[in-house]
């Protein structure tokens, strides 16, 4: 037996998830026997359907409408006080202010839901929007979180500059050492009362390395800890942590693989059980960073071609990080598709594709780095990945500058990355010589 079956046959009752609850699944039966269908369904078939939204006219449009609404018409007083409450009303309209939410953002919301497998998703006005709503919803003062690297740069930043501010207090982990004991040493990390979150990021930003989720998954479950992953590097199509790693919080920053076309910011929150999705629902309805309509409907019709947009990406990133490995002026590789990655293994158990983006470094340094990404005549010097461009940039000077230098040794002992997305496009060869 794979080891992860053999974790996952021993979570299995605590990580089946919860799909009973009709309190936020207001649907009608038609609904749920499609729902029913698609859950069985293949990721592309999942990934095209419409979300469901309880509203006749929004129903029959066939792609997602966009309600530029932001406020609803109700039936009556009671309709009004139950929704304010809190509560759905049988056979009525879900909507009462589009802070709360909104049928285009809904309908988007549930797609991930269903690619997730979890039990319901909130979509908000960026990646850093929905990890701010996730950290300040489940810490109070006096808690603490444990935090697997490497994160992204702005989590990073609200982890070691923000949570301080509010007597939350941080362990991080460095663990890429395939490390057997990890289950016992991290287990002695937990302060009992005050550890709340376990918080990790796979695959992560800049050096590809990739976070054991199980084993996280396993940590959270043996030490009552809420598990959260930022799973944007993989996306949903290779990568679903919930269903197959039992972790309670899956994050995606929208603006990359799910939005597809680098014209949109966004964040999703996905919850495995409906007790944090009501919970993140709370907070992010007081702290405000919600997803518009406009956005959610480019980000419903980017999901729609994420299989084909990530099958292109995964299988075009394994090229060049293969002809990358055999150039002469590249020192080292970063790709969890190479079988000299530290953590190819892993990558290979909990993942179905290892994605598109490859770190390396050049020969000579950053120096050498800047040279090249200056220089590249069709890859455009640009942040960000996930659109249908292939873009470079160079961590070390840019997106982790604020990463200061002892840090980025201690946990990823190389300077001069760079890290690249590439798409089927892509003349890398001709432009690297
Ligand atoms: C981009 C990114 C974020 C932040 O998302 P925004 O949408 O830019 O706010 C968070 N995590 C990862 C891994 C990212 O790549």
């Amino acid at each position: 037996m794979h080891r992860i079956d053999i974790i996952r046959e021993h979570l299995r009752s605590d990580v089946e998830p919860n799909n009973k609850s009709t309190l936020m699944n207001n649907t009608s039966s038609k609904h749920s026997q499609k729902e029913q269908i698609l859950k069985n369904a293949h990721f592309s078939t999942r990934a095209v359907s419409k979300g469901y939204v309880h509203s006749s006219g929004f129903e029959s449009a066939l792609p997602t409408p966009i309600v530029a609404s932001s406020t609803f018409e109700l039936d009556d007083v009671n309709h009004g006080a139950e929704l304010s409450a809190k509560r759905q009303v049988e056979g009525k309209s879900p909507f009462l202010y589009s802070r709360w939410s909104n049928p285009t953002s809904q309908s988007a919301a549930s797609q991930i839901t269903r690619l997730e497998e979890g039990f319901g998703t909130h979509l908000c006005s960026s990646g850093m929007a929905a990890i701010s709503t996730v950290l300040f919803g489940l810490l109070s003062k006096g808690d603490h979180i444990i935090v697997f690297t490497p994160v992204y740069g702005g989590t990073h930043e609200i982890l070691s500059a923000e949570l301080p501010r509010y007597g939350i207090d941080v362990t991080w982990v460095n663990d890429h050492h395939n490390n057997p004991n990890a289950m016992e040493e991290y287990s002695k990390l937990v302060i009992k009362g005050r550890t709340k979150v376990i918080y990790s990021e796979s695959p992560g930003n800049p050096t590809l390395s990739i976070t054991d989720l199980l084993l996280v998954s396993a940590l959270g479950i043996k030490h009552d800890l809420v598990s959260v992953v930022d799973s944007t590097f993989a996306s949903p199509y290779n990568q679903t942590p919930i269903a197959t790693c039992g972790m309670d919080v899956v994050i995606h920053s929208c603006s990359k693989y799910m939005g597809g076309h680098s014209d949109l910011i966004a964040g999703s929150i996905t919850s495995r059980t409906e007790d944090l999705h009501l919970k993140f629902f709370q907070q992010l309805k007081l702290f405000g960073g919600v997803l518009g309509p406009f956005d959610s409907f480019l980000l419903a019709r980017g999901i729609k071609t994420l299989d084909v947009r990530m099958e292109r990406h995964n299988r075009n990133a394994q090229l060049v990080a293969e002809f990358l490995n055999s150039h002469e002026k590249i020192d080292k590789v970063f790709y969890p598709g190479l079988k000299q990655h530290p953590q190819h293994e892993l990558a290979t158990e909990q993942m179905k594709g290892y994605g598109g983006m490859v770190s390396f470094e050049v020969r000579g340094g950053v120096e050498a780095g800047i040279k090249l990404v200056e220089n590249l005549k069709l890859i455009v010097l640009a942040v960000s990945l996930g659109g249908v461009e292939t873009l470079v940039e160079q961590p070390s000077t840019m997106t982790h500058g604020m990463v200061s230098k002892v840090e980025r040794e201690k946990f990823n002992p190389f300077i001069g990355w760079l890290r690249t997305l590439f798409r089927h496009y892509s003349r890398f060869e001709k432009c690297i010589r």
